[in-house]
């Protein structure tokens, strides 16, 4: 078959079109599963194998590194083998503009070993710049305003993906500056300059310097505009300001861009997204082809009737869409309510232990949720039932900073001469332990030859005893000795058999749970994953394990039952462990895993099998810590959750299951009342009286004991 024909063949007559028309400026709205991402792989395969157009000619931009990915082995799997590869640019705008910048560092005035920070490490400099002497006033002033180093990096992100360097957003925003704001201007240059000096690029700034690149340098810009003949971009209803100028920039007179999104699956508002992109660009880049697709290959008739009745409560949509199932009917989707989270996390755990048992793939299998910290409870449930699994993106929960710092006072409580743990959390809380007062404890513990707590002990006991002592040593134990009495009552506990939960309970009280609320309300811009809800689950998690080991105590390996508090950190070291490497997302392996994903990283894939665990109020959609006040601004959110929760549901195949508790836990107000999301009453609320019952199947709690 000759490569025209064998490439449509697996393509419907719309797709068909979309794929073989004419070199133009395209764009395709459609829905979830309508082959967007199939369209746009062929037509890379077009361009190359009919168009002839050199692999060098075409830019394709993608969201994640993993959709690249899957992109890429999406074109080799269409087997041009006539078509050489070499050359394709294909990679999210990030990676792409550093790329850029690499090829033409010089011209971007920067250096061409540049390192890439990511936002951990854009805080630590941060961190570090404010440490300077010269950044005092500013230090105070920041500290004063609770103006967090995090806060800064973010707040700086904002202005950089809105185009703006320190002295244009001041000029845009001066009479509407927040004294954060404020601030933040204030070290805006110096960090720049020190970045540039450090020779660090932060990930705005990648995009950033790479538009302002083409936008100075006449000579570059029309070489990429020469060179790009076919601009082609994936999840195009996630672009933001900046990105969207990006291509501008990159296109030319004679090449085109070839866009394809979902107006319903816009969730990135938060970051600066903008789905009316989608609208710009048929006004911006017109004459416009546009195409729609409405055949939905991806899911059954019953799963795509709910997420198109639940889209359908959005007012603020660009286009109405008719999606038609190509699969027909297929299984009820099952509504799971459980009594509390932890019975959410063993009846998922059950029910996929069982679809594994009648001989369902694992990969094939997928757990969605809101919030990282709602994975906490699952993976242990799977982990008990020897179910392998897989956490896409992030950290694994165990592995996360707020869970590990808890950890290893307990630790400490159980071994006083973990020098590791006691590094880690010396100083978080922050008790004014900085690397000086660390070097002085390390000089006394290395000349005893003792642990650097036996070495803070004696330095508390030394300066008691010693009006006298010297300067330095009474501050080393004013600064400790409220560390040192928390590791001695908790060390009492330990002693006696105390319960895990107990000793967490006082290690949170002491003041770890406050520094990680202020952590949360400060860093609220990236986290709507809080660490303090990390924390409760792990406390959720030593409650569980507790109960567990009543029944059936873990023995060591002569057989003696360990005490609590041993298996439970020994439980959460193999959590630790059990992770894939960063590479490790290929393989024999990789396919007998379990998928677990947040809903955001689940975007544009697809699964037979899905949980969503926590479809349920509060969650989804999600209650921030701060709700916006003005109405219009909550509606917006509003809608944005209920796009979350139809690209949750649109990434079912076969099987949907909606899960969620009557109760939630917080540490705070204890067990409260949560119940089915809104979002499940929106589509029940749609639906006749008889359609209920032929499109869900309701499950209630007792029918998993
Ligand atoms: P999303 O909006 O979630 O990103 P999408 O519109 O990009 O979805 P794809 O992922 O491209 O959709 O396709 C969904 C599924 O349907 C895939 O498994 C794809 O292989 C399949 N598919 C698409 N078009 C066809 C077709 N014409 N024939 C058979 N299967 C198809
Ligand atoms: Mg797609």
């Amino acid at each position: 078959m000759d490569p025209q024909a064998s490439l449509l063949q697996s393509l419907n007559a719309e797709q068909r079109q979309a794929v073989s028309a004419e070199r133009s400026n395209m764009l395709i709205v459609a829905g979830a599963g309508t082959g967007k991402t199939r369209v746009l792989v062929s037509r890379i395969a077009w361009l190359l194998g009919v168009e002839a157009l050199a692999a060098r000619e075409v830019l394709a931009v993608t969201f994640t590194n993993k959709a690249a990915h899957e992109m890429l082995e999406r074109i080799e799997a269409l087997k041009l083998n006539t078509v050489n590869l070499k050359g394709l640019w294909c990679g999210t705008f990030h990676s792409i503009c550093a790329r850029f910048l690499r090829s033409y560092a010089v011209q971007a005035g920067l250096d061409p070993s540049f390192t890439i920070m990511d936002s951990d490490d854009q805080k630590r400099f941060i961190d570090e710049l404010l440490k300077a002497e010269e950044q005092a006033d500013l230090a105070v002033a920041a500290k004063a305003a609770k103006l967090t180093p995090a806060k800064i990096g973010a707040i700086i992100a904002d202005f950089k993906e809105q185009g703006l360097r320190a002295a244009q957003a001041a000029a845009k925003f001066h009479s509407r500056l927040t004294p954060e704001m404020e601030l933040t201007l204030e070290l805006y240059p110096v960090y720049e300059q020190e970045c540039l000096r450090q020779s660090k690029v932060d990930f705005a700034e990648l995009i950033l310097r790479t538009v302002e690149l083409f936008t100075h340098n006449a000579e570059l810009r029309a070489l990429q505009q020469r060179r790009f003949k076919e601009i082609l971009v994936d999840e195009f209803q996630d672009t933001n300001h900046l990105q969207y100028q990006l291509l501008s920039l990159l296109k030319g007179h004679d090449s085109h861009i070839f866009a394809v999104g979902d107006d319903d699956q816009s969730i990135y508002g938060w970051r600066g997204a903008d789905y009316r992109n989608l609208n710009r660009f048929l006004k911006d880049f017109a004459p416009v082809h546009l195409f729609k697709l409405e055949q939905n290959y991806r899911s059954t008739s019953q799963i795509l009737h709910a997420a198109n009745l639940l889209i359908g409560c959005n007012h603020e949509r660009i286009t109405d869409k008719h999606l038609q199932s190509v699969k027909g009917d297929g299984e009820r989707i099952s509504v799971l309510s459980f009594n509390k989270v932890e019975d959410e996390a063993s009846g998922i755990a059950q029910c996929i232990e069982k679809l594994i048992a009648d001989g369902e793939a694992p990969s094939s299998i997928a757990v969605l949720y809101r919030n990282n910290a709602r994975s906490a409870l699952i993976e242990q449930e799977l982990l008990q039932r020897s179910i392998p699994y897989y956490v896409y993106g992030g950290q694994r929960f165990y592995e996360r900073k707020e869970v590990q710092d808890a950890i290893s006072y307990l630790r400490l409580a159980v071994n006083p001469s973990d020098n590791g743990a006691l590094l880690r959390i010396i100083n978080v809380p922050a008790r004014g332990f900085g690397p000086a007062k660390l070097s002085t404890l390390r000089a006394i513990a290395a000349e005893r030859g003792i642990s650097l707590h036996q070495a803070l002990c004696q330095v508390v006991a030394f300066a008691k005893e010693h009006a006298d002592a010297p300067r330095e040593i009474k501050l080393l134990a004013k600064k400790s000795a409220g560390f040192v009495e928390l590791i001695a009552a908790l060390n009492a506990k330990v002693q006696v058999g105390a319960a895990p939960e107990l000793l967490l309970t006082m290690v949170l009280e002491a003041g770890l749970l406050d520094y990680y609320a202020q952590v949360d309300a400060k860093e609220k811009k990236d986290s709507d994953e809080g660490r303090c809800a990390n924390l409760e689950m792990l406390l959720l998690n030593a409650k569980n394990l507790s109960a567990r080991e009543e029944r059936t105590p873990t023995e060591d390996a002569d057989g003696k039952p360990l005490s609590k508090i041993v298996a439970f950190l020994s439980n959460a070291a193999l959590m630790g462990s059990t992770e894939l490497t960063a590479s490790g997302s290929s393989g024999d392996d990789f396919a007998k895993k379990v998928r677990l994903y947040t809903i955001h990283s689940a975007k544009g894939l697809e699964f037979d099998t899905v949980f969503v665990a926590g479809f349920e109020r509060g969650l989804l959609p999600f209650v921030p810590f701060q709700q916006p006040r003005e109405q219009a601004q909550q509606r917006k959110c509003l809608e944005e959750e209920r796009r979350l929760a139809y690209v949750a549901i649109t990434r079912a195949k076969n099987h949907l299951y909606l899960c969620y508790a009557a109760y939630a836990f917080s540490y705070y107000s204890g067990w409260q009342l949560a119940g089915p999301s809104p979002f499940l009453n929106d589509i029940v609320r749609a639906l006749g009286r008889n359609e209920r019952a032929t499109l869900f199947d309701f499950y209630a709690a007792a029918d998993f004991v």
